[in-house]
């Protein structure tokens, strides 16, 4: 747990939010100002600050992937395709310094992203 952390104190249930999936380790929850018709927030509960703190070994990736399999099929947007995005840094657009994946579908996405 990182003090001030906003990802934190949602996984604690210090905040409110709207979950689409729980279990152990991860907590998946609707994005605040989603992008698209489904847009969720796939977060692990232990705080890593990004990806950058992930090492060999280390399964909660595996993991978070394997639960966006799990709630693309749930929201039905296995089918027709969906985009699952990390941010990290300065450069990567990244807002919150606590590891999360956006499962982003329910419409066409474009490439190259913004
Ligand atoms: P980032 O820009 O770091 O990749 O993504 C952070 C995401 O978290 C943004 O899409 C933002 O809308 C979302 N977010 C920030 N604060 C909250 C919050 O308090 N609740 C929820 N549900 N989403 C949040
Ligand atoms: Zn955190």
């Amino acid at each position: 747990m990182s003090q001030d952390c906003i990802f934190c104190k949602i996984a604690k249930n210090e905040l409110p939010s709207e979950k689409v999936y729980e279990d152990d380790l991860v907590l998946a929850f609707n994005d605040i100002a989603p992008q698209a018709p489904v847009h969720v927030v796939i977060i692990p509960k232990e705080h890593y600050e990004s990806i950058l703190s992930i090492s060999a070994g280390d399964e909660i990736i595996g993991h978070i992937h394997s639960v966006a399999n799990r709630i693309a099929l749930k929201l039905g947007i296995a089918d027709s395709g969906f985009r699952l995005v990390n941010n990290c840094g300065k450069d990567g657009n990244q807002t919150v310094p606590h590891l999360h994946y956006h499962l982003l579908g329910g419409r066409p996405m474009l490439w190259p992203p913004g």
